[in-house]
């Protein structure tokens, strides 16, 4: 395979820890052209790539998996994980590579990972490929989550060959190259403390920490506060999948980021119409990871991570248990907090108030029942004043006498705090976001792109996801109910 200088600082921190962490792995070329598909020039910001660098043919050659890029030290991870419950002994990185890290001027750090570029050790059955459609699907949904705020791995491009890959049907073969500071998850840890090389979790967990945790190298017990950390980030962002109506689709231990990041997107959706039992994965028959059950597996996988890093919290596995224990018994308290602090801002609040619960409650209740898009009211819901009719927010329902009980308490609690309807609208605003990435619209510029070569839909909604919670007049469609087609899109893990 050739070698290209893109005058690019590759280096590889990941690669000084040994084979026992990752097998060392080149992209397998596909066997016919590639060409971009999108080029995010947020994320090449992030690395200060040259202006005009994804114009050559080098630039493609790389990230299409087709050639080497100088400095790179190309590997794809061992992890194992938990999977819908059940522990799976080996995966790691099946049609993952990560090429190296840059480095910014800012000192950031960024692994940059190709995924869906070729086999590797750990591909067991699968082919190390990645679908034009999957791809699209995960560009997408990663822009949507940095516009919203939300932690996550971000796309720096994707690419397409003319290559066939069979999954229900012949589909081409696409490469997306994805950027963290760091992929590793909590079935990295699992795998070694599962095949009892406890030894090799604090080689791993060093790393971790002194790459990442910088602000805890000097802390007692550094493992216990880390541990600390990792549950109360996972909280976090699980609050922030739920407040903005979030279903990762496949939350098993190797989807989950020691760093607190949504990682690995899958059969994701963001849920539209309020439906607390909501399951995306129409592989996942038991709804193990329906929309409200994600905050009780962020607990099941992190007692996994914990578990697997017992040998590292103390001298005696009684000791170190205890201290894990505590330490999970913090994570629902950690969550209600974060969740009921993220429902107060989108209602409008400034304070929390102790009947808050129960008004979040019964609107969700009312909601559920009427089967209100989840987005479009918390929306309308800015614009809501309490000596007015409310009937854009009123017509969203069915049941209007109950929506009218609803809106004399939500008014009742606003003239507590007494605030100021302008203020509020705008405070809401920045907050209930006008545009997600609905399934209708990752699958109209899949359509596109899989049928005409047409990338412009791509393209268009890729930046309408940067600016969520801006009005854009010109993108008003997207603001609306999803088309009556969409109510039969299906996604399954295949990918
Ligand atoms: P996922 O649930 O998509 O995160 O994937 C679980 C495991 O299967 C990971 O180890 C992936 O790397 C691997 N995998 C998924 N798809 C493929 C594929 N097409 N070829 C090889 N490995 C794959
Ligand atoms: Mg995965």
């Amino acid at each position: 395979m050739s070698q290209i200088d893109l005058n690019l600082r590759f280096s590889n921190s990941f690669s000084s820890l040994g084979e026992d962490y990752f097998s060392r792995v080149s992209p397998t070329p596909f066997k016919s052209p590639s060409r971009l598909v999108h080029f995010n020039r947020r994320a090449s910001k992030l690395l200060e790539l040259e202006s005009g660098i994804e114009k050559s043919s080098d630039f493609l050659h790389v990230f299409s998996g087709s050639s080497h890029v100088l400095g790179g030290d190309p590997l794809a991870m061992l992890y194992s994980g938990h999977q819908f419950g059940q522990y799976v002994p080996q995966l790691g990185d099946g049609r993952a590579i990560m090429l190296g890290e840059l480095s910014n001027t800012k000192d950031e750090k960024w692994e940059i990972q190709l995924k869906g570029s070729g086999l590797t050790p750990y591909s067991r059955n699968g082919d190390g490929r990645a679908v034009l459609r999957s791809t699209i699907r995960e560009y997408l949904c990663s822009e949507a989550m940095f516009g919203l705020g939300i932690p996550t791995t971000t796309a720096l491009c994707m690419t397409v060959s003319e290559d066939e890959v069979y999954r229900e049907n012949m589909e081409r073969g696409a490469v997306l190259t994805r950027l963290a500071p760091s992929h590793i998850r909590f079935g990295s840890f699992e795998v070694f403390y599962y095949r009892n090389q406890h030894e090799k979790l604090a080689v791993l967990a060093d790393y971790v920490i002194q790459n990442h945790y910088p602000e805890i190298l000097t802390s007692q017990d550094q493992y216990t506060v880390w541990l600390k950390i990792i549950v109360d980030r996972t909280a976090k962002l699980i609050a922030q999948w739920q407040a903005i109506g979030f279903c990762h689709g496949v939350m098993n231990t190797d989807n989950m980021s020691v760093l607190g990041l949504t990682l690995d997107y899958g059969p994701f959706a963001f849920m539209e119409a309020y439906e607390p039992t909501f399951v995306c994965n129409h592989s996942d028959y038991q709804g193990r990871y329906a929309y409200n059950q994600q905050s009780k597996i962020g607990l099941f996988n992190l007692s996994c991570f914990a578990q697997s890093i017992l040998p590292l919290l103390s001298d005696t596995p009684e000791k170190s248990a205890e201290i894990a224990t505590e330490i999970l018994k913090t994570y629902h308290s950690s969550y209600d907090q974060y969740f009921s602090s993220l429902m107060q801002k989108k209602l409008g609040f400034n304070e929390s108030m102790q009947s808050d619960l129960s008004l979040i409650d019964n609107l969700h209740l009312l909601m559920a029942e009427d089967k209100v898009d989840f987005t479009i009211l918390y929306r309308q819901l800015c614009k809501f004043r309490s000596s007015a009719d409310n009937n854009s927010i009123r017509d969203l329902f069915i049941q209007r006498d109950k929506f009218d009980e609803w809106a004399r308490s939500y008014t009742n609690r606003l003239g507590k705090e007494d605030l100021d309807d302008g203020i509020r609208e705008k405070k809401m605003l920045a907050t209930n976001p006008k545009y997600i990435l609905r399934n209708y619209m990752a699958e109209t510029a899949i359509r596109k792109a899989e049928d005409d070569k047409d990338y412009s839909e791509i393209s268009r909604v890729f930046d309408l996801l940067e600016k969520p919670f801006d009005e854009q007049p010109e993108n008003e469609k997207y603001a609306g109910f999803p088309p009556d087609w969409a109510s039969r899109l299906s996604v399954s893990c295949s990918s």
